[in-house]
């Protein structure tokens, strides 16, 4: 599927139209059962309609950034009038009263919203079996999971129902499944993307981040949703421009304590034979985050400590499904039993790590331990312009494959210092696949805070040099 400029330039020589091009996306829609991409498709009259208008906007001299362009969005964000669930029984009901300023954003921008994708309950799970509604399947490989929490997303964008989409990231779940879908999957800086209107996981590690296959959509789309939101007190202007330019990047570190035992054996070899092809260009260098591995454990108190705190809001009184009891507690029991074991998981966990006489021990302890990675990040990128890692230790696996929680936790473990650590990272398909049957093996970049236009143009050049070989 061509990128955003492709299709303009298409449009602006008469060769395409926006509703040839929703034609196209509706044919791929009708697949969805195969895939479970989506939790909620608009209907086909409304993407039709609006296709055509994009089409008269257009003829009118209308050139706005996303003008047409059919994009997906997670089921943890707010579209109006559309239901938002978080892959849940306890949101089952929910339509969504207001749209997120991600979603604005993108509405203002021209983009043709099509859908809310299917995610992990509340977005936690790195495999999308966790929703309530099902799993997604991946678009490459039926039998595999997309990846997590993101999946919906993900396999939108690998499968050509949508060419943008919009996931969620706290540890992992914009890039994880963009690993396992072979397309790209951005993080930004933390505060780069407004909040408003994401249902909030554990706000101190949530982004909003976009999925798309080629990395100057990433850019495009990342010049619309960037910037200081009045309504997200945490949100920031950071710089992002709409088209790549030279990223400048000198000196790639490669992680000392990621070490070989850590890595399935093709992860391996593409990121072994991936550092032999960059050191071509650019100088390699070895590099030490010591508490890198800590991270995991460190995000695995953190994000269950704020989520079990985010989540206290579903009572059964103010959002989505109410269970009818005999009296307030009963139903307020018996609402909250509609929580999956995965969010049940979390929230006894994130309550204990908060408990009297356990804070100091766990959640201050993981604290610190952040403090840590931001300090030992900073140290390396006074040496290096970006990181280099895997993104997932191993490749796609199989739906059901993975059956303790811990081992899927483990899937986090090259992606989750990012976000304790506040940083924009990104997942880039590797290239050099021999076997283009092979499931799709990601790296990871990570750049220091607030240079994600440089992460984004380094990637668009590494991308661009990788396909003339
Ligand atoms: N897999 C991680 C978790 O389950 C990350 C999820 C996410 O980034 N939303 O917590």
């Amino acid at each position: 599927m061509d990128d955003v400029k492709t299709i303009f330039s298409k449009r602006e020589a008469n060769e395409i139209t926006f509703t040839h091009l929703m034609e196209e996306t509706l044919k791929e829609l009708s697949h969805d059962d195969e895939l479970h991409a989506f939790l909620f498709i608009r209907n086909a009259d409304e993407l039709m309609a609006d296709a055509k208008a994009a089409d008269n906007a257009w003829d009118e001299g209308q050139r706005k950034p996303l003008l047409g362009i059919p994009i997906a969005i997670k089921d943890n964000m707010c579209v109006t009038g559309l239901p938002c669930t978080c892959g849940s029984k306890i949101l089952e009901h929910f339509v969504a009263p207001y749209d997120a300023t991600a979603v604005k954003k993108l509405k203002d921008a021209g983009a043709i919203i099509v859908g809310k994708t299917n995610l992990d309950e509340f977005a936690m799970g790195s495999s999308s079996e966790n929703s309530a509604f099902g799993p997604t399947r991946n678009p490459l490989d039926k039998t595999c999971s997309p990846g997590g929490s993101s999946g919906g997303s993900a396999a939108a964008v690998a499968s050509g129902m949508s060419l943008l989409a919009l996931g969620s990231d706290t540890g992992g779940s914009v890039r994880q499944p963009a690993a396992f879908t072979g397309t790209f999957g951005f993080k930004p800086s933390y505060g780069a993307i407004s909040r408003y209107g994401l249902v909030a996981f554990a706000s101190s590690l949530d982004q909003i981040g976009v999925l798309a296959k080629h990395p100057e959509d990433v850019i495009l789309a990342s010049s619309v949703l960037f910037g200081q939101d009045p309504m997200d007190s945490t949100s920031r202007d950071i710089p992002m421009a709409p088209q790549p330019e030279a990223s400048n990047v000198k000196r790639v570190g490669i992680v000392k304590e990621i070490d070989s035992n850590m890595l399935d054996k093709d992860v391996k070899h593409a990121y072994d034979s991936f550092i032999n092809y960059l050191s071509r260009t650019y100088e390699v260098v070895e590099i030490s985050i010591p508490h890198w591995e800590e991270a995991l454990a460190a995000y695995y108190f953190i994000a269950p400590a704020e989520a079990s705190s985010n989540l206290s809001r579903y009572d059964g009184v103010r959002y989505g499904t109410t269970m009818e009891a005999e009296n307030y507690s009963e139903s307020i029991r018996k609402t909250r039993n509609l929580f999956g074991e995965e969010v049940k998981r979390r929230i006894l966990l994130g309550s204990f790590a908060l408990s009297a006489g356990y804070k100091d021990a766990l959640y201050e302890k993981a604290n610190y331990l952040r403090q840590w990675l931001v300090f030992e990040f900073d140290q390396v990128f006074q040496n290096v312009d970006m990181v280099l890692t895997p993104t997932t230790p191993t490749p796609p696996f199989k739906l059901g494959e993975i059956k303790d929680p811990l081992d899927l936790y483990k899937a986090d473990l090259f992606t989750t210092p990012a976000n304790l650590a506040y940083l924009p990272a990104i997942n880039m398909p590797y290239p050099f696949q021999e076997n283009k049957k092979d499931l799709p093996i990601g790296l990871q970049f990570i750049a220091p805070f607030g240079e994600d236009h440089k992460l984004l143009s380094f990637i668009n050049e590494l991308w661009q040099g990788a396909e003339e070989l």
